[in-house]
């Protein structure tokens, strides 16, 4: 998937998490906001899934992608500006 300290993940990425939490989410009746990292289960053990995926976890817009999702819509990714200390570069799509 990539290592999100590195690289940025792309929208596809972004929406393809998006759409992989909110289908369980819904099926299951789990609130989206009950979503966690890695980090946030193994705290002080990894930084997974890296600064620039877990800066949309930290601000709500994950959860906001989720919840497009679970309303059958497509989660409308638009990745914000890199952050001052993240990477700039997006993951290489083959
Ligand atoms: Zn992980």
């Amino acid at each position: 998937m990539g290592d999100f300290d590195l690289q940025r993940p792309s929208v596809a990425q972004l929406r393809s998490a998006a759409k992989l939490v909110a289908w369980p989410s819904a099926a299951h009746g789990i609130a989206p906001a009950r979503v966690r990292t890695h980090q946030d289960a193994t705290p002080g053990q990894t930084n997974c899934p890296g600064k620039d995926f877990r800066r949309y976890m930290s601000d709500g817009q994950f959860l906001f992608w989720v919840n497009e999702a679970r309303d059958g819509l497509e989660p409308a990714v638009a990745p914000g500006l890199p952050l001052p200390d993240g990477p700039t570069a997006p993951i290489a799509v083959p």
